[in-house]
């Protein structure tokens, strides 16, 4: 039957949900209990394709290519230049042509980097499912998905293609992303009637892109890619556009109201022009090439590469932007809300002291001493650590168990005293259970053990030893309990950094039909604890420390115990002294908004939350203002990661939900990762900002020289051909380049960039103006030398200062502090290497004869070369200058 060809499996296919489960995966051709072979299943694929929506952020070339033309200046240039060429000069029209032509080409290059860049990060946080092929429950990509896969699903996965549900067990799914309804619906298997029911209410599909909250199930893939019900409104979805990141909207509105006043000073030099009887058309051509090239309307499509290819260099710091967005306002963070079991600690556990009734047991340096058996055997059944199939193990130090760490090393534990975990399932078959959660703290299972039924709970010990009414006493009878005693003993080995578990049992007449936590986890007998060693990571001191000097808060929220919590806490560095405060889940329970806001900012460790606590903490952070980032994995995390400044979810223990919700993704579920991602997004703001003073100064200029010279009563300076040859010169690939400069020394030593700061901030506004005036002013008074001298290449030289002092401009800017000679000029190639590309383009234009009457240059000589070259260091000196001041007034107020 596997093998037989689906019927239908497209979008005219029947209605599935009016199909019993039956039908449907006979139908779809499928064995549910082995689901497709290799063979049928890699037929299927080439049959309907990848499971893949239509489109994504991939643009065509040709869609590239004519977003550049779409500019409307550029094509009143063209115009114009058509006409002039028409009635004037026709080499002037062609390499008008050809200069906007190459600068297209270079937006085009850009733009392709940056889709490519943010392709790269899409294929990385593509998903996955658990899908059975040939009797085998495996996971692949979720693109490889076909009709009639048998998938599994469970709380915290998204559902990778549409999937009508054979089995169910409380699954509950959050439809928002297809319906925007956001109640998660509760899902069965039953048939249902009605030819036009509305997606969410077809309670035995599940669709693609959609989320499980609570459950599990196993369904039937009815439809993949664009079939599915996603696929059919992705074409809608993909015409709603890119959104800009906030800073990029920010830009765009800039960008539009400085084209106004860049429009008005071109009509001004264009009027001026003609009262000074210049001729109508170049005046025309002059002002229509000053406004393409100072206006900056490319600058958010920079904005774009620089982030993207930013981002693209942080998948090697182990951090995946989900959205661009994030990584421009990592920069922001003044708090991280880290978790800690595997964030900032290892996660992998390791056994370390035993206490069972009157015996202690420190496991490294004995054999297991008499009478802890029955707190081992627990500890071995009470547990849904797995042998691994084959190859490496997920977890689990020695490769041959995976699940959680916690049980994995319990696993191990019992191991070491002679016990195992496969030969004792096998004698004492589970029968029931209650499973772990977060909010209980603790779990149940149910076993047959001879004639009778046992129950084992295990779990956080104020959770169990309460539950607790007598212990197993050395000579194997139960004893009364000091319930009072036993916590202060967990309290003790929690206080040395240990994560604490408590083990207990209960004899049951019978299992219980539907087991209740409140009923069959009380009047336990205690077995004993356990205490469990989970090291921090070794990097983890290190990034707290990096953390606190860039002024940003390290914070651990975990579930585990307040003493625990504050040991960690305490050895990596997020609390000076052992003994200050941890603020436990009960406590916050207890507080109103407003007692929390008032100690929100002080608190560096939170213990025993609930998942559900985290979002009153960010939102109390928020409300005293800070910009928060906020790790978590699970579903419950979801809306406090929505809700942070910044979500952080896990790539490799995390759920699907959570990385839905996050902006970033943490690839090494590794807290010093987010901290370098933190650099990482400081040094891209920097560079955007760099960016900005380099192609605005240049722009100020240009406009201050064409402005200015009439004034002063100087002819033209410069003809359109030099103004687009020096915008495409000097805005396009050094400007580019700058994604390449390293961060500034004091880049994680500075307090976070207020979020609402404007890009100019920090006297950028005063510099772009002052310094286009500096090297306008230098090109008017070589103009004006070289008039009065008689030199009749007056115009070479300016176009060449001009030049000449953008790329000074440049080299010196590249810090907002340093001196140059201090960065050294190898510590950016791309930048060496277009700067002197630049220079070169420069004099073969002024050099090459052939070039000379296109470009309407003259060769300089020596000293007038010499003079061009000696206004560029000026500029440089004057920048270098500026900085030195700056270097002098931070050290002034550092020692105030
Ligand atoms: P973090 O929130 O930092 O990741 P955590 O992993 O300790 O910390 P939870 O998984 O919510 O947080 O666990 C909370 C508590 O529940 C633990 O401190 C432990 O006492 C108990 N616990 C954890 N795992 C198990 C388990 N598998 N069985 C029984 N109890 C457990």
């Amino acid at each position: 039957m596997a093998t037989e060809e689906p019927r239908e499996a497209t979008s005219s296919a029947p209605d599935w949900h009016r199909q019993d489960a039956r039908q449907t995966v006979e139908i779809c051709g499928v064995d549910p209990d082995r689901g497709l072979s290799a063979a049928e299943a890699a037929k299927r694929l080439a049959r309907w394709g990848p499971n893949r929506l239509p489109g994504g952020t991939q643009r065509s070339l040709w869609r590239l290519v004519l977003e550049q033309f779409n500019d409307f200046m550029v094509l009143v240039l063209l115009a114009a230049a058509g006409v002039s060429g028409l009635i004037g000069e026709r080499t002037d029209t062609v390499v008008i042509l050809l200069i906007v032509t190459i600068n297209a080409s270079i937006g085009v290059f850009q733009r392709w980097r940056a889709d490519q860049a943010l392709a790269a990060l899409q294929g990385l946080a593509a998903p996955r499912a658990r899908v059975r092929r040939e009797g085998q429950w495996r996971s692949v990509p979720a693109e490889e998905l076909v009709p009639g896969d048998i998938v599994a699903l469970e709380a915290g996965d998204q559902v990778g293609a549409d999937l009508r549900l054979i089995e169910v067990a409380q699954l509950q799914v959050d439809e928002s992303a297809l319906t925007g309804e956001s109640v998660s619906v509760a899902k069965h298997t039953e048939a249902l009637d009605g030819p036009q029911l509305m997606l969410g209410d077809r309670a035995n599909m599940a669709f693609k892109g959609t989320l499980v909250t609570h459950g599990r199930a196993i369904g039937v893939v009815v439809a993949t890619g664009s079939a599915t019900e996603l696929g059919k409104i992705a074409r809608l979805l993909g015409e709603a556009g890119e959104r800009l990141t906030p800073l990029q909207q920010r830009l765009a509105d800039f960008g539009r109201r400085l084209t106004w006043v860049i429009l008005g000073i071109c009509i001004v030099i264009f009027v001026a022009g003609l009262l000074r009887g210049e001729p109508a058309l170049l005046m025309a051509l002059t002002a229509i090439s000053l406004a393409v090239a100072a206006i900056p309307e490319a600058l958010p499509a920079v904005v774009t590469v620089l982030l993207a290819l930013g981002a693209r260099k942080m998948v090697r710091h182990h951090v995946l932007a989900r959205r661009l967005s994030a990584v421009e306002s990592l920069g922001s963070v003044t708090f991280i809300c880290s978790d800690k079991t595997g964030t900032l600690t290892r996660n992998r556990m390791h056994a370390e002291r035993l206490l069972a009734s009157g015996r202690r047991w420190q496991t490294q340096d004995a054999q297991a001493p008499e009478g802890f058996e029955p707190l081992l055997r627990a500890a071995t059944l009470c547990n849904d650590a797995h042998r691994a199939p084959q190859g490496p193990a997920a977890s689990g130090s020695d490769g041959r168990w995976r699940g959680d760490p916690t049980e994995v090393a319990l696993v191990e534990l019992a191991a070491l005293a002679g016990l195992d975990k496969s030969a004792l399932d096998a004698q004492t078959p589970r029968l029931a259970e209650l499973p772990f959660d977060a909010t209980r703290k603790r779990m149940t299972s149910f076993h047959r053990v001879g004639e009778r039924i046992l129950a084992y709970t295990k779990g956080a010990p104020e959770s169990v030893l309460p539950r607790c009414n007598q212990v197993l006493g050395a000579n194997g009878r139960p004893e009364p309990i000091d319930v009072a005693a036993w916590l202060a003993d967990a309290e003790a080995l929690a206080a040395q950094g240990l994560r604490v578990l408590a083990l207990a049992q209960k004899e049951h007449a019978a299992v219980p039909g539907a087991p209740e936590p409140e009923r069959d986890e009380s009047g336990l007998t205690l077995l004993g604890l356990v205490g469990l060693i989970d090291p921090p990571r070794p990097e983890a001191a290190h990034a707290v420390r990096e953390c606190r000097q860039a002024g940003i808060t390290p914070v651990m929220i975990t579930g585990d115990h307040p003493a625990t919590a504050r040991a960690i806490a305490h050895r990596i560095g997020i609390l000076d002294d052992a003994r200050e405060a941890v603020l436990s889940g009960p406590e916050l329970a207890s507080m109103d908004d407003d007692a929390l806001r008032a100690r929100v900012r002080a608190v560096r460790v939170y213990a025993r939350m609930d998942p559900a606590q985290k979002i009153r903490i960010v939102e109390a952070l928020q409300r005293e203002g800070e910009f928060v980032a906020m790790t978590g994995d699970g579903v419950n995390d979801a809306p406090a990661l929505k809700r942070a400044d910044i979500g952080v979810a896990m790539g490799q223990g995390g759920t699907d939900v959570a990385r839905e919700a996050a902006g970033l993704v943490l690839l090494d579920d590794n807290f010093a990762s987010i901290v370098a991602a933190v650099r990482e997004g400081r040094r891209i703001y920097d560079n955007i900002r760099k960016f900005v003073r380099y192609a605005m100064t240049g722009n100020s200029a240009e406009i201050w020289v064409l402005m200015l010279a009439p004034m002063v009563g100087l002819p033209l300076p410069l003809l359109p051909i030099h103004i687009l040859w020096v915008n495409l010169l000097t805005d396009g690939l050094p400007g580019l380049a700058l994604a390449a400069e390293p961060g500034e020394p004091d880049l994680m030593r500075r307090p976070p960039r207020p979020p609402k700061e404007s890009l100019f901030a920090h006297g950028m506004a005063a510099h772009i103006l002052g310094f286009g005036l500096l090297i306008a002013g230098l090109c008017l008074a070589i103009q004006a030398w070289a008039l009065h001298s008689a030199q009749a290449h007056w115009q070479t030289m300016v176009f060449t200062v001009l030049t000449f002092g953008q790329l000074a401009h440049i080299l010196a800017i590249r810090s907002e502090t340093q001196a140059l000679w201090r960065l050294g000029l190898r510590s950016n190639w791309p930048l060496l290497g277009t700067v002197l590309g630049t220079i070169a383009l420069q004099l073969a234009v002024i050099y090459v004869p052939a070039l000379n009457p296109i470009f309407r240059t003259e060769p300089l000589d020596v000293a007038d070369l010499g003079l061009c070259l000696g206004s560029a260091l000026l500029v440089w000196l004057a920048v270098e200058g500026e900085k030195a001041w700056r270097r002098r007034r931070t050290r002034g107020a550092a020692s105030l």
